[in-house]
C-alpha cells in the first residue's frame, strides 16, 4: 500500500465535498495538471493523470513508470501503452460516467479533440479548472514544513552564494552560483530561473541575468528553489559599494510597505486589501507608480499559486495559506528596490518564514 494513502484519501474527500457543493453535478473528475495529479495520486513521475470519482482514483502512466507508481500512487494503476488521455476516456465511456470534470486551462485544442473522439456521443464535458488549486490553497502541517525547508534552504544558499561574490563577476556568474549553492544544500533545482539585475536592469522586475559585470549600486536578486517538490521565493535588494541618498529613500519606502503589507495579514482579511496596504504606502512616498505588479503570490507545489495579492482578489486569507509579500518600486534607467518575504497565515496574523535579515546592506 502506498505511504501517501490517507493524505491522498483525504484530498479527494475535499474535492468531492466542493465538487458536490457546485450547481452542476460531476459523475468524475479528469485531472490532467502534473501538480495535481500529484498532490491526488502521490506521483512524481512526470508523465501521468488520473480519473477521480468520490469512492476511487484511476491513475494512468506509461511502462517506464511501472515500477514507481506501484510505490508511490494511491488509487488503481494503469500502466498503460499509447496515449494516455485515450485510455482515461475508455474508463469513463465503460463505467458511463456521463458528466466528466475537466481542468479547461490543462487542456489544449488538440487534447480535448482527443477526448471527445475517444468519449461517447453522451458525454458531457463541466469545466472545473481551479477546483483542484482552490483546496491547495490552505497547507497541511507536513506541507508547511516542507515550505519551510525550502526557504531555509533558499536563505542558506543566498549566504553562501554572498560569501563568494566580488564586485566585476557577472550576472549570469552570481546566478550560476546561487543555483549551484541551492543544489548543494539540497534542493532539486530553483523554482524559477533566478533574477540577477544590476545597477539600470534592476528597474526590470524580471530581468534576465545578463553578462554584465556587478559594479557599484543597485544589485537585486529573487531566487527560489524546490525542495521535496515544494518551493521557495525571496527577493533581497543589496547596494554594492555604497548606497546614495535616492536609493536609500527608495529602499525604505519599500520595506515599510513590505512590513505594512505583512502586518495587515491575518485569515479573514481579502487578499486584494493587503496589496492595497503595501500601495497606499509607496503613494505616501510618491513611489506608487513605480510598483507595477502586484504584492504577493502563494506558493507549494508551484512558484506561482492562487491567492493573487492583487488589487482585485477578494479570496479571503486562511489559517495555513503561504503566501510571498514582496512589493517593490522601479525607476527607469536607475534601478529597482523588491523585498520578498514567504509568509504563513496564522490564527492572529503570521509567521515570517524567510529568516535572511532585511536592513539595507551595502556588499
Ligand atoms: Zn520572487
Ligand atoms: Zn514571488
Amino acid at each position: 500500500m502506498a505511504v501517501e494513502n490517507k493524505r491522498c484519501t483525504q484530498r479527494r474527500e475535499r474535492l468531492w465535498a466542493a465538487l458536490n457543493a457546485m450547481d452542476e453535478r460531476c459523475d468524475a473528475m479528469l485531472v490532467t495538471s502534473p501538480h495535481n495529479v500529484r498532490y491526488l495520486t502521490g506521483f512524481t513521475g512526470s508523465n501521468g493523470l488520473a480519473v477521480v470519482t468520490e469512492e476511487d482514483t484511476w491513475f494512468f502512466t506509461d511502462p517506464r513508470y511501472t515500477f514507481q507508481a506501484a510505490r508511490e500512487v494511491t488509487g488503481r494503476v494503469k500502466a498503460v501503452k499509447g496515449g494516455l488521455l485515450e485510455h482515461a476516456a475508455a474508463i469513463v465511456a465503460k463505467k458511463k460516467w456521463r458528466r466528466l470534470g475537466i481542468e479547461q486551462g490543462q487542456l489544449t485544442v488538440e487534447r480535448m479533440e482527443t477526448l471527445r473522439c475517444n468519449s461517447s456521443k453522451r458525454q458531457e464535458f463541466v469545466c472545473r479548472g481551479g477546483t483542484i488549486e482552490m483546496l491547495r490553497m490552505t497547507k497541511s502541517d507536513e506541507e508547511l514544513g516542507a515550505i519551510r525547508q525550502s526557504v531555509d534552504t533558499n536563505s542558506k544558499a543566498l549566504d553562501a552564494a554572498l560569501r563568494q561574490f566580488k564586485p566585476g563577476v557577472t550576472e549570469k556568474e552570481l546566478a550560476a552560483e546561487i543555483e549551484y549553492q541551492m543544489r548543494k544544500l539540497g534542493a532539486e533545482k530553483p523554482s524559477f530561473d533566478s533574477i540577477v539585475a544590476s545597477g539600470e536592469n534592476s528597474a526590470l522586475p524580471h530581468a534576465r541575468p545578463s553578462d554584465q559585470a556587478i559594479g557599484k549600486g543597485t544589485l537585486l536578486i529573487d531566487m527560489g528553489a524546490f525542495q521535496n517538490a515544494y518551493a521557495s521565493d525571496m527577493t533581497r535588494t543589496f547596494f554594492v559599494g555604497s548606497a546614495d541618498k535616492h536609493a536609500k529613500r527608495i529602499y525604505a519606502a519599500v520595506l515599510e510597505a513590505q512590513l505594512a503589507a505583512i502586518a495587515a495579514v491575518r485569515p479573514g482579511v481579502a487578499a486584494g486589501k493587503i496589496d492595497q496596504v503595501a500601495r497606499k504606502v509607496l503613494k505616501k512616498h510618491g513611489l506608487d507608480k513605480a510598483f507595477m505588479h502586484s504584492t504577493g503570490h502563494g506558493l507549494g507545489l508551484e512558484i506561482h499559486e492562487p491567492p493573487r495579492l492583487g488589487k482585485k482578489d477578494k479570496t479571503r486569507l486562511e489559517i495555513g495559506m503561504a503566501i510571498t509579500i514582496e512589493p517593490g518600486a522601479y525607476v527607469e534607467n536607475i534601478g529597482g528596490v523588491r523585498i520578498e518575504d514567504v509568509v504563513v497565515v496564522t490564527p492572529k496574523g503570521c509567521e515570517i518564514l524567510t529568516p535572511t535579515p532585511k536592513e539595507l546592506r551595502v556588499l
